[in-house]
């Protein structure tokens, strides 16, 4: 194999029905670059046909292709992070299996580069997503430009093309929850930006639920920035400033004016404040849950995946399908 330049990685989950259209377009769309190229499939432990695609496709093109088997699923940005920790060329693109990133796109990405960005980002000019989606990712996207440092446009874009020095940092930190276009823009010297088109989905649903979309935009969140535990605490001295300001003006009131006024008062002061510090206690609690779950993780670890089995071509061009299973 000659030594890639550039390496392609692809998460897969649950993309049997994808796959065939993804290799029809990927490869071609590869080999017109006319540069020596690779692509590390990491399948995030599929429950349907994709790990058999996945090593027809090797056997196939095994000059170019290297599969990845995890044993159960980790997630999208686990996957390319053992992408990562892989690949061979000095420029990486990352791409999803689903076709919604064009790989006739790739070239443009390689063009920034050219120009000597070390970081591109992918932007959806028209993105092919539900209404909700969309909204939602604006959302995100402001919420994030005023919580940290990152300046993205898209940061739901995963076709991006990042330079081998970004991709080996990622790849060497330690992080068990991330969000990698946030991480690999953190470790970026010259990022830039160009337009990409969109499609919609080739086959197949989209594999993020409500609830894993949600996750991932705390990964997001807590991963790079502690904004919102500071603007809890800046929330509770508030409160708690205003609490001991009501209790002064009740007292007062009590001295000054007697009878039922007073009691009835105080009662209804003390219930309304005591929910409203209950609540406010609940959500901090919640709010800091998050952080220390994440210290959790950190400090236990664990390896973040363990593979399966590995499908690459040995050094000295011998097919070879290694496995420990
Ligand atoms: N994916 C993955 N693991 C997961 C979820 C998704 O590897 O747990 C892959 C999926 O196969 C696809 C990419 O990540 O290649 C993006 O997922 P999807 O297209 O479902 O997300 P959406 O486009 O809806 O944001
Ligand atoms: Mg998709």
């Amino acid at each position: 194999m000659t030594r890639p330049i550039l390496s392609v990685v692809v998460p897969v989950y649950n993309e049997e029905a994808g796959l065939p259209a993804l290799f029809a377009r990927l490869y071609p769309a590869l080999d017109a670059l006319a540069i020596p190229y690779e692509v590390i499939f990491v399948n995030d432990g599929s429950r349907d046909r994709s790990a058999a695609l996945l090593k027809d496709q090797f056997v196939a093109r095994p000059d170019v292709t290297r599969v990845v088997l995890f044993n159960a699923n980790y997630g999208q940005h686990l996957a390319v992070i053992a992408g990562f920790e892989r690949v061979r060329g000095q420029r990486i693109v990352t791409l999803d299996a689903d076709l919604q990133n064009p790989p006739e796109e790739i070239g443009k990405l390689l063009a920034a580069m050219d120009e000597g960005a070390d970081y591109v980002g992918g932007v959806r000019s028209v993105r092919e997503d539900s209404w909700w989606r969309r909204t939602a990712s604006r959302l995100m996207n402001r919420l994030r430009e005023n919580l940290t440092k990152i300046k993205m446009t898209d940061q739901g874009c995963m076709l991006r093309a990042y330079s081998r020095s970004i991709v080996d940092a990622v790849a060497a930190s330690r992080e068990v929850s991330t969000f990698i276009p946030a991480l690999a823009y953190t470790y970026a010297n010259h990022p830039t930006e160009v337009d990409v088109a969109h499609a919609e989905r080739a086959a197949g649903e989209s594999k993020y639920s409500l609830y894993k979309l949600v996750r991932l935009n705390f990964d997001l969140v807590t991963g790079f920035s502690v904004v919102p535990l500071q603007l809890f605490s800046m929330f509770g001295m508030i409160v708690s400033a205003a609490a001991l300001v009501t209790y002064l003006i009740v007292i007062i009131e009590r001295l000054i004016i007697s009878g039922w006024r007073e009691g009835f008062a105080t009662l209804w002061d003390r219930d309304i404040l005591a929910f409203f510090l209950i609540g406010m206690l609940l959500f901090g609690l919640g709010l800091i849950g998050e952080y220390v779950g994440r210290i959790y993780q950190q400090v236990r670890g664990r390896p973040r995946y363990t593979i399966a089995a590995t499908l690459e071509r040995d050094a000295d061009t011998h097919v070879k399908v290694a496995s420990r299973v």
